[in-house]
């Protein structure tokens, strides 16, 4: 890979990302909940659910880069609203995606981190519009995206003011179709070795088989990998987006268990 001088690449030390008491890039980060926020009670549910397994943030789509445009866009501002309130029970900071440089930044002033979906990692007004605010950026690899232009899209945010940028491993797409997306866990050993920003990895999008996720979030914590975002719905078969792919309230809880003890075994002998 060409050498660039790039402020998001190594030469620095690494980049920890607070998010309210949340370290990430210090300790593992566990950032779960739905795909979609539906209706008050389904993420109160699933809030309180993921917080007693041991998630350190709460995930849940408001705006929605649905592929076809009949599908369920997301609930907008009465999602935030939900959303506002799940942080306010559980103590959870709160992460969602914003697809519009128009809702920049509006949606900062209801949630904790603003994720950038890999269907827009090289929108780059997006890009700019993130960098100019306040909230740490979550920014997924696009998923044709190589880690050369995953970080050039990272470059963005920085160069833009805002040093706060949390990247996430989530799928590529190959000529494997039994999985959604192929998870290149390659990655995050090559991100550590690239950058100092964190990385997390997304088994969700990553695998889209509820079956496959616990082996590839721990294989993502023994590849090194700063945290996971993981999506969870206490009745996936309803769930009003990406029901192959949720897992089960308990089915979680397991994994976070197993999840930290691969961790502790890697900090052990790195
Ligand atoms: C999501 O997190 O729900 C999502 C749409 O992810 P991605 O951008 O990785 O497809
Ligand atoms: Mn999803």
């Amino acid at each position: 890979m060409e050498e660039l001088k790039l402020t998001s690449w190594t030469g620095q030390a690494r980049t920890v990302v607070g998010v309210g008491p949340l370290r990430v890039g210090a300790g593992f980060t566990v950032i779960a909940g739905p795909c979609s926020v539906e209706n008050e009670l389904q993420l109160m549910t699933i809030a309180r659910a993921v917080k007693d397994a041991g998630a350190d943030a709460l995930r849940g789509g408001a705006f929605k880069p649905r592929t076809s445009p009949y599908s369920f866009q997301g609930l907008g501002l009465k999602a935030l609203k939900i959303l506002e309130k799940a942080r306010q029970e559980t103590g959870l900071p709160i992460v969602t995606e914003v697809l519009d440089p128009r809702d920049v930044s509006w949606v900062s002033e209801f949630v904790d981190v603003l994720q950038i979906g890999a269907r827009n990692m090289q929108n780059f007004s997006l890009l700019k519009e993130v960098g100019k605010g306040y909230r740490p950026v979550l920014l997924k690899r696009g998923m044709y995206s190589t880690l050369e232009e995953w970080l050039n899209s990272a470059e963005y945010i920085l160069s833009a003011g805002n040093p706060n940028v949390i990247l996430c491993e989530r799928g590529i797409r190959t000529f494997e179709v039994y999985t959604r997306n192929t998870l290149d866990l390659s990655a995050v050993p090559a991100i550590r070795e690239l950058s100092h920003l964190p990385i997390i990895v997304d088994p969700t999008h990553g695998t889209g088989r509820a079956s496959l996720i616990e082996s590839m979030a721990l294989a993502a914590a023994a590849a090194g990998a700063d945290g996971l975002i993981i999506e969870v719905h206490h009745n996936p078969k309803e769930a009003l987006s990406d029901q192959a792919q949720a897992l089960l309230p308990d089915a979680f809880s397991v994994l976070v268990h197993k999840v930290r003890s691969v961790r502790t075994c890697w900090e052990g002998l790195s």
